[in-house]
């Protein structure tokens, strides 16, 4: 290890501009920040992307002709040829190396470099030998003087950086070297016992490896060491962000479960799996406590979360509180409710639906109730968190699909409720979701209700689109109801809403003749929404064709297949779960993406079909979509909240995640370095993320 060493004399802050650096002038310092390098400690964290491997430098006599590689040698004698072709001139050097054989180094159309090749210059030059008219030839690709710190371009594993037209990858090499230096000064963030016990090496030894390792593995290693620190940093982070908002709010505690709630268990028509009585086991767990409950709760489409979740609202209500359901949407707000209010009133609690769309004066009295308490469970869409809704004693919230609210409004129902229950049918991997959610904690339901079949999901494609007709068509004869989804388009709500009228008329007239068909889109007036879903719930509709808007929420166990046009055009996550409204009950169900024909479909949408016809778990594919769209993408700030990693890369470092999770939580808190580290990482915002 090289720990220990010397510190330059020169002593500057990490955060110092960039114009620290020799040769950076306020020009060069605007290309730099371009690349985004602003401060000194940028340039020394800025990694290579890749090395050449020039190897170490050897002698000319150890070379055979065509081998490349790196020389020092002195320049003896230097002379500007002309060549035949008019404009080509080449610079010939003749140049000893430290054995004293010589060779004819040359250089092409670089003729200033005739005056700079002074004899008795010392050289390292890279390039391949050649036999030559007396002497070998040695064609010079790259050369530095060999001067302090040379090597730099030349010698070893040479460091190719993320560069610009602006800044070339040499300019960075130079710069990196420069900052290396002044980092050694910097303070080092991980707690010396930490770096002791893992034998990991200085932070300064770790950024010098990662920018010229002596091989590869050592490029690897220090890039973990980094990683792991900033991980670290943003555990604690993290923490620290979940104790603030914790700090003064304590929540009810709502004892042991009770009668109610055991009612509702003995009502419903099934027993509980494995996977959700866990979940209730880990929620009563937070419940019983004072400190207020922030749990994600994880679980595919139709995992069985809102049993789960309406067990947690009756808690609240047992113990004289209320709870509250929120959904990102009207219709996923009166689906719920439709289900909810069915089993409240069977249990003698009183429920009520509370959206913008309810009337002025429903609005009014519903709020009375709530403010009395009258009301004990409330569903509805961000209509909730509005300032005149306020609760006689909101004990429990559960926020549903919770990645489609906004920062602000996560932040809302948290302030109205202690305990809270996030949830999500967009499932992460766990070791992600305790990153990207650090601050809350996570239960999955990793498997559906034993009864369910995995959905049979083909791919056909739109020549063949009669055929999925006539298969949809015979799931109708047999009593069995089905959904058409409409292609998605992007220009507006009120012209996808539309196409999806006309293509239900179309329908009506050509595939679907002789069935009852309905149409679902966002821009029906809330009755009208109601009295399809109604319908269809019922039986009185056989096909329902939608928008997405149908994507969360409809729950009906009697349609067993479903179309989706132009399936290419929708993400991952996104088919996975449309696909959910089908398979609710115990029989078979059927997805058929219809797409266009494979040929004109990019490689990623070919993935993305074929992903879904194979694998049926929606965890498996968070994962594929992982690989497909980049971290960045999937786990998007927007979504997160969460600052840019410069090392570490969630997907990949899911071990060092996992470590730096154990020592944040061993650690508590972060003090000195660190502490400092913690709080420049989250930008001062320490609520950045969920409220
Ligand atoms: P999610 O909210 O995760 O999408 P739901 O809670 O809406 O899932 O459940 C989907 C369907 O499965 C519902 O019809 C529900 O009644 C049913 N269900 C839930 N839990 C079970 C279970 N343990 N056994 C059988 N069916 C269940
Ligand atoms: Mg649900």
């Amino acid at each position: 290890m090289d720990q220990g060493a010397p510190r330059p004399r020169r002593r500057v802050a990490p955060d110092a501009s960039v114009e620290t650096l020799p040769g950076v002038g306020p020009k060069v310092a605007e290309r730099l920040a371009r690349l985004g390098l602003r401060t000194v400690r940028d340039v020394a964290e800025y990694l290579p992307r890749a090395f050449l491997d020039w190897g170490d430098a050897t002698s000319f006599r150890e070379l055979r002709f065509g081998e490349e590689a790196t020389v020092e040698c002195t320049v003896e004698r230097v002379s500007l040829r002309p060549t035949r072709r008019r404009n080509l001139k080449i610079v010939e050097a003749l140049v000893a190396d430290r054995s004293g054989s010589r060779v004819a180094a040359i250089w092409f159309n670089q003729a200033w470099l005739a005056d700079r090749l002074a004899p008795g210059t010392r050289l390292l030059v890279h390039g391949e030998i050649q036999p030559g008219r007396g002497l070998p030839s040695f064609k010079v690709e790259r050369h530095e003087v060999a001067a302090n710190g040379a090597g730099l371009h030349t010698v070893g594993l040479v460091p190719l950086y993320p560069a610009s037209e602006e800044v070339s990858t040499a300019k960075l090499r130079e710069l990196t070297a420069h900052a290396l230096v002044l980092a050694r000064w910097f303070p080092d963030p991980l707690p010396a016992r930490l770096r002791h016990e893992a034998e990991l090496p200085l932070r300064a030894d770790a950024l010098t490896r990662a920018h010229r390792p002596a091989e590869r593995a050592d490029f690897d290693h220090a890039r973990e060491r980094l990683a792991l620190e900033e991980l670290l940093v943003l555990q604690l982070g993290l923490l620290r962000r979940r104790r603030g908002l914790l700090e003064d709010v304590t929540a009810p505690p709502l004892g042991e479960s009770g009668a109610l709630v055991a009612r509702y268990r003995e009502s419903l028509p099934f027993t509980l799996t494995p996977e959700q009585e866990q979940a209730i086991a880990e929620i009563d767990g937070d419940l019983r406590g004072t400190s207020p409950m922030q749990r994600l709760l994880q679980g595919d489409v139709g995992s069985g979360k809102t049993v789960v979740a309406l067990y947690a609202l009756l808690r609240a209500v047992e113990h004289g509180h209320q709870g509250a359901l929120m959904a990102p949407t009207e219709t996923l707000a009166e689906q719920h409710f439709l289900t909810i209010e069915g089993v409240c009133r069977e249990l003698g609690a009183r429920c009520e639906l509370l959206t913008s769309s309810v009337s002025a004066r429903q609005h009014e009295a519903v709020r009375g109730r709530l403010a009395t308490g009258e009301a004990e469970i409330v569903v509805g869409t961000h209509a909730l968190i509005q300032e005149q809704v306020s609760f006689r004693s909101l004990a429990v919230a559960v926020v549903d699909e919770q990645h489609r609210f906004g920062v602000e409004q996560r932040r809302a129902i948290g302030a109205h409720a202690p305990h809270v229950l996030h949830m999500t049918a967009t499932p992460i991997p766990r070791t992600l979701a305790q990153t990207v959610y650090g601050d809350l904690d996570v239960t999955e339901i990793a498997r559906p209700p034993r009864n369910r079949k995995p959905i049979v999901t083909s791919w056909i494609s739109h020549e063949r689109g009669s055929d999925a007709y006539t298969r949809l068509r015979k799931h109708l004869t047999d009593g069995r109801q089905a959904y058409v989804v409409c292609p998605l388009v992007s220009e507006s709500e009120t012209i996808e809403a539309r196409a999806a009228e006309a293509e239900a008329v179309r329908l009506q007239d050509a595939e679907l003749r002789g069935f009852r068909v309905g149409c679902l889109h966002g821009k029906l007036p809330t009755a009208e929404r109601r009295a399809v879903m109604d319908a269809f719930k019922h039986g009185e509709l056989d096909v329902l064709v939608a928008t997405t808007v149908i994507e969360v929420g409809v729950d009906v166990p009697n349609a067993t297949i479903m179309i989706v046009q132009e399936a290419d055009r929708f993400g991952l996550a996104q088919l996975h779960q449309l696909r959910g409204r089908v398979g609710r009950g115990a029989d078979q169900s059927y997805c058929l993406l219809v797409s266009r024909s494979k040929e004109e479909l990019t490689e990623g949408a070919q993935a993305r079909l074929e992903a879904l016809v194979e694998i049926a778990d929606g965890f498996e594919l968070s994962e594929v979509d992982l690989e497909l769209r980049g971290e960045g993408q999937v786990l998007g700030t927007r979504q997160s909240g969460l600052p840019d990693l410069k090392f570490a890369r969630l997907t990949r470092d899911r071990e060092l995640i996992a470590r730096a999770r154990e020592w944040a939580t061993e650690l508590r808190d972060a003090e000195g370095p660190l502490d400092h580290e913690v709080e420049a990482f989250f930008g001062g915002a320490p609520d950045a993320q969920f409220g």
